[in-house]
Order: structure tokens, then C-alpha cells, then sequence
């Protein structure tokens, strides 16, 4: 395929608009994958399935007016957590399609605007037509206003029922121009994207600028001057198909025996040996907006979690801070930590809650490490009296002893669309955490809009659990970045020992509440011990809850009656077990779940 042959095109639409079902519908059109098969084929690994984010690339052949052309799906993540991932997949397309659901209309812009930065020919497409409710006209009317789109450029399709779908390929092909590289220069070649399979090993995703790859060429990565020998190159078709050789415009994979994803840094610029060639401008490093520590759950569990995070980061886990480009596209900061109740770990920033929780999934999943992450924590922002400020991560560092005049925290404005039905619970699960409604819209065909003003770090812990289950599954969520508002350190101390891995930062208004609730909680869950233990929380300098733990002598032989050894045995052994998988706060044993349900308990 002649670069004029080629075009590497994106979806980008709003969760649930469709990009999926239409993805599926293109590559049963081109043959690429049977009719009716697998559903949701791009949605490769099964928290993105459950979380609709994708972000998959595939090669398919399209013949258009006699000629056959090589179209490439530079498929992207939907959700905003993942704008930056978003433009540096739109690095490697000439154009994108612009989905939208014409029942609902364009709510999201963050990454249409994304789109038109990087200067993509657009071709819109307006989804679900087949809907009562969708009205394709006030929609069209909607982009021309946000984004100076014609709405005769808009195509009217149905994802679901086929209908106009024929017209997006040919829309693709004509209105998308083909990548301007030149066949006859050096090879220049743009890293986008890298992952590990189990049987391949190091999958290198590129996009071919100018020249030509060969299996068997060797080449070199220009950030690191590491030269590599092309092992095997070809096509995601979807599967990875050799072809032995990449031209100009081509979009594929490369397997260069690379041992470690650490080695792939994405948006890199790959050359020939010896023939450099000027590197593309290199990637803006994505922003952390959230914190949390990630722990083994067994002491001894370090070593395999540290194997996992390396794996699924593209970090130096022996903690080099650096920005770090993990595995298939998650942009993970991380650094060791080390705490005192659950010892060696790491501290990670990630885009947002949903991009922690993908990784927290994907970490079990993947890589069967069993993990603790601490309560999530967004970076705030502290005014002493003099006026000097101090950025926070971690509510460890939540000064102490010093006055403080004011603290700061960011805020979402977060949109729901749901059912109807479960508008009432989602409006109580909202205001639960600190938010504050924006807007009550009635969008047709039974559905609602609802916007609000939500502090970041209250859509942690369980709130996209609860969303999920006050709505049966059927409420969508999306936020993007609002202003700042005011906050405390709550310490949990167990016998007058703050314990670092439980303290959190609330607002100022609910520090009691919160403090009550979590030593409530800690005192039910928590095995007596041989003397009375104390449990406290405090925050601002005050102790605002208190409990306490009875004093008892557990005997575990208590319920054997007579010689029964091997029962014995048994149950002495199970304490052992038990014994291994506590953490000792103090002079207190702590088990582990303890700290697992407390997390939990937001
Ligand atoms: P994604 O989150 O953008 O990948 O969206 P999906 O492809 O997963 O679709 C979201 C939901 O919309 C699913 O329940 C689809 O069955 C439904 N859907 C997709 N396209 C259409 C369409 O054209 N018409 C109707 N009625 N439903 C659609
Ligand atoms: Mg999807």
C-alpha cells in the first residue's frame, strides 16, 4: 500500500455513544472479524470492557471505487482520564470520527478539542438515529455551534441496526487525507504505544513517518540511542499479521526482543542505525490528580508486587521518580514508600480515580498481585498564617503542629446520565459526598442529566461501586477538572499511635463524623487483645471519636474437647496463618483486613 493508499484514522466519542458497537460494525464490514462474532472486540481486557475504556489498534482492508485501501482504527480511550493518552494516540491519525449520540448530544468536549489541536480532518457522525428519542437535527445544530461543523458533513448513522453505515468508510477514505510522509527518506518511525504478551513479549506499536522498516533492519531508539534488531513486523489485522516489511504511512507492531516495556518510551522517535533523523517533538507529561499507596497484602508479597508494578508501569520501581509510561497506556507516577503499619510499597499518582481503579484491577487480574490501596488522596494545597503555601500529596505530610490559615481541594464537575428511576438515589449518593447540584435536565426517552460540583477526593473508595449499584449499572459518569474548597488531617491512633496508612484528609465538616464512624468500624473489626486498647481519631488538634477495645486472652484449643491431635494441630496451624497476615501497630496486632475494609469505608 502506496502512502496514498493508506489512512490512519480515530473514534472519538463520549462513553457509551457507540464506538465500540461501530468499531465492531467496521471490522465485520472489512471482513476482519466474522459478523456476529466476539462483541466488543476492540475492548480487549476485561476491566475495560466492564469500564467502556478502550484504546486498541487495528489494520483493516477496505476497497473503495476499484481500489483497495489500508484504513488503521488508532483506537482511543473514551473517558477524560485519559485525554492525555487520547492525544498522543491522535499523534499518529490524519483524521477522526466524531462520535456522538444523537440522543443524548455532545457532553463531553475535552477530547474533540484535543482532536482539533493536533489539526485532524473531522468527520462527524451522529449515532443511535434508530432512537425514538434521538433527534440528529438538534445535535448537528449543537456542533455547529460548539465546533463550526456543517451539519451536512454530519453522517446519521445506527451502530446498532446498521442503518448508514455504509457511508462511513468511503467518508473515512475521501475525507481523511492520507499521511504525508516520504517513502524515499530515511526511515523515521513514531512509537505510540507498547505492551507485554505473554507469548510475544514486548509488542512495539508504530506508525511508519518516512521510509521503510524490513524485518531483520536494525534500528535505534533516538531518546536512548539503544539499538534494537527488527525481529518480526507487520499488521494488526486484528491479530498481529506479519507482513516483513512497514512502508510510509503504515501503522503496525514490531517485535525487537525487547526483555522490559521500561525500554519503549512511548512517543519516541526510532531511526535506522546510524542514520539519526530529527526526533518528533516529544509528548507534554500527563498531570497526577490522584494519589494512593499501593501495599502487598502479605508482608512477604513485596517482591511480587514490586515484578507487577514493573511489568504494568514503564517505571523504575526502584523509585526514581520519573514519569513513566505504562503498558498499554496507563500513565502511572511511581515512588517507593515505605509506612509504618504496612510497610514496603508504593506511592503512584494516576489521571483520576477510574485510571487508579483500572490499575488496581489490572495489577489482581493480570498479575495476581494482592494489594491494599490507601483511601485516595488528590493533591491539596496549604496557606500557613504567613501566607506561604505547601503542596500535599499524602495526608502523612498534613502538617501537625503548625497553624493553618486555609487548605484547598480540587473539585469535579462531574455529569450523570440515568434512567429516570434512579435519579432520587443518585441525588442522595451526590449530596452524601459534598455535592453540590449544577443541573436537573429531563433528556427524553426516559433518561436524566444531572450535573454536579464534586470534591475529587469523595469519588474515591466505592463511589463508582454505589453509582453502579443505585442505578443497576445503568448510570454514566464522566467529570472534568472544577475549581478548589476546605479541609483536615484525620488521624486514626490505636493506643495513642497515629497509624500512617489510615490518616486521610476530610472536610473540615465531617472530620467527626468520619472519625466516629472509622473507630466504630475498626473497634467490630478488630480482634481483642491481651489488654484494653484505645482507639482514637483526631483531627485539627482535637480527639473527635474514641473507642475501646476490651481486654481478652484468645485460646483457640478452647473448643477441642478431649485428645483430638490432628484437629488440634490444625486449628493451631490456622492461627499461625492468621498471625502471618497481621501488621503490628504498636504493641497491637493488627489484621490485615482491618486495614482492607477501612480503605473501603471512605
Ligand atoms: P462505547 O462506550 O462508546 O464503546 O459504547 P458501546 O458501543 O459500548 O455502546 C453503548 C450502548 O449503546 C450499548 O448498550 C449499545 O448496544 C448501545 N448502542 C450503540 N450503538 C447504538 C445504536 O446505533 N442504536 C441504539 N439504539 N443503541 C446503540
Ligand atoms: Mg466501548
Amino acid at each position: 500500500f502506496p502512502p496514498d493508499r493508506i489512512r490512519n484514522f480515530s473514534i472519538i466519542a463520549h462513553v457509551d455513544h457507540g464506538k465500540s458497537t461501530l468499531a465492531d460494525r467496521l471490522l465485520e464490514a472489512t471482513g476482519a472479524i466474522a459478523a456476529g462474532g466476539q462483541a466488543q472486540y476492540l475492548d480487549k481486557l476485561q476491566v475495560e470492557r466492564e469500564r467502556g475504556i478502550t484504546a486498541q489498534t487495528v489494520s483493516l482492508v477496505y476497497r473503495h471505487l476499484g481500489a483497495d485501501y489500508l484504513l488503521n482504527l488508532i483506537d482511543t480511550p473514551g473517558h477524560v482520564d485519559f485525554s492525555y493518552e487520547v492525544s498522543r494516540s491522535l499523534a499518529a491519525c490524519q483524521g477522526a470520527l466524531l462520535l456522538v449520540d444523537a440522543s443524548q448530544g455532545a457532553q463531553t468536549v475535552a477530547n474533540f478539542f484535543l482532536a482539533f489541536e493536533q489539526d485532524l480532518a473531522i468527520v462527524p457522525v451522529l449515532n443511535k438515529i434508530d432512537m425514538d428519542s434521538a433527534e440528529p437535527q438538534r445535535v448537528a445544530q449543537q456542533l455547529k455551534d460548539a465546533f463550526d461543523i456543517e451539519p451536512e458533513e454530519c453522517l446519521r448513522v445506527s451502530a446498532k441496526t446498521g442503518l448508514g453505515l455504509e457511508a462511513v468508510l468511503p467518508a473515512v477514505v475521501e475525507r481523511v487525507p492520507p499521511p504525508r510522509g516520504d517513502p524515499s527518506a530515511d526511515l523515521r518511525m513514531l512509537l505510540f504505544d507498547a505492551y507485554h504478551d505473554e507469548y510475544r513479549g514486548v509488542v512495539c506499536l508504530v506508525e511508519v513517518l518516512d521510509g521503510r522498516v524490513q524485518k531483520g533492519d536494525k534500528i535505534t531508539a533516538a531518546s536512548t540511542g539503544t539499538h534494537y534488531e527488527v525481529n518480526e513486523v507487520g499488521l494488526l489485522a486484528p491479530e498481529p499479521q506479519p507482513t516483513g516489511e512497514l512502508l510510509t504511512g503504515q501503522v503496525g507492531y514490531m517485535l525487537v526482543g525487547m526483555k522490559d516495556t521500561r525500554s519503549a518510551r512511548v512517543g519516541d522517535t526510532w531511526h535506522h542505525q546510524r542514520m539519526p533523523v530529527p526526533a518528533l517533538p516529544g509528548f507534554k507529561s500527563a498531570k497526577s490528580m490522584v494519589f494512593a499507596g499501593i501495599f502487598p497484602l502479605s508482608a512477604d508479597g513485596f517482591e511480587q508486587l514490586q515484578a507487577a508494578m514493573e511489568r504494568l508501569t514503564l517505571n523504575d520501581a526502584s523509585g526514581k521518580p520519573r514519569a513513566a509510561w505504562c503498558l498499554r497506556s496507563t500513565a502511572v507516577a511511581v515512588r517507593r514508600e515505605n509506612s509504618n503499619a504496612l510497610g514496603a510499597g508504593f506511592r503512584c499518582g494516576f489521571l483520576g480515580l477510574l485510571h487508579m481503579d483500572v490499575f488496581r484491577q489490572r495489577l489482581e487480574q493480570e498479575h495476581g498481585a494482592s494489594v491494599i490501596v490507601t483511601a485516595p488522596t488528590v493533591p491539596c494545597r496549604v496557606v500557613l498564617p504567613g501566607g506561604d503555601t505547601l503542596e500535599l500529596q499524602n495526608p502523612a505530610e498534613f502538617p501537625l503542629n503548625v497553624k493553618i490559615a486555609e487548605v484547598w481541594e480540587p473539585t469535579v464537575a462531574a455529569t450523570i446520565v440515568t434512567p429516570n428511576d434512579y435519579v432520587g438515589s443518585i441525588m442522595q449518593l451526590c449530596q452524601d459526598r459534598r455535592g453540590e447540584m449544577q443541573e436537573h435536565a429531563v433528556l427524553g426517552a426516559g433518561r436524566t442529566l444531572l450535573k454536579y460540583h464534586l470534591p475529587l477526593a469523595e469519588l474515591g473508595g466505592d463511589y463508582y461501586d454505589e453509582l453502579k449499584s443505585v442505578s443497576s449499572g445503568y448510570a454514566s459518569f464522566d467529570y472534568e477538572e472544577a475549581e478548589q474548597a476546605h479541609l483536615q488531617r484525620l488521624d486514626i491512633l490505636i493506643n495513642g499511635e497515629p497509624v500512617d496508612a489510615l490518616a486521610r484528609v476530610v472536610h473540615r465538616d465531617k472530620a467527626q463524623v468520619v472519625g466516629r464512624r472509622l473507630c466504630a468500624k475498626l473497634r467490630d473489626l478488630m480482634d481483642r487483645q491481651q489488654f484494653e486498647v484505645v482507639l482514637q481519631a483526631s483531627a485539627g488538634g482535637r480527639i473527635v471519636a474514641r473507642e475501646t477495645l476490651k481486654a481478652y486472652r484468645k485460646n483457640v484449643l478452647a473448643k477441642c474437647y478431649g485428645g483430638d491431635v490432628s484437629r488440634k494441630r490444625k486449628l493451631l496451624e490456622k492461627q499461625k496463618e492468621g498471625k502471618k497476615r497481621m501488621r503490628r501497630v504498636g504493641s497491637v496486632d493488627v489484621p490485615q483486613e482491618v486495614f482492607h475494609e477501612l480503605m473501603k469505608a471512605g
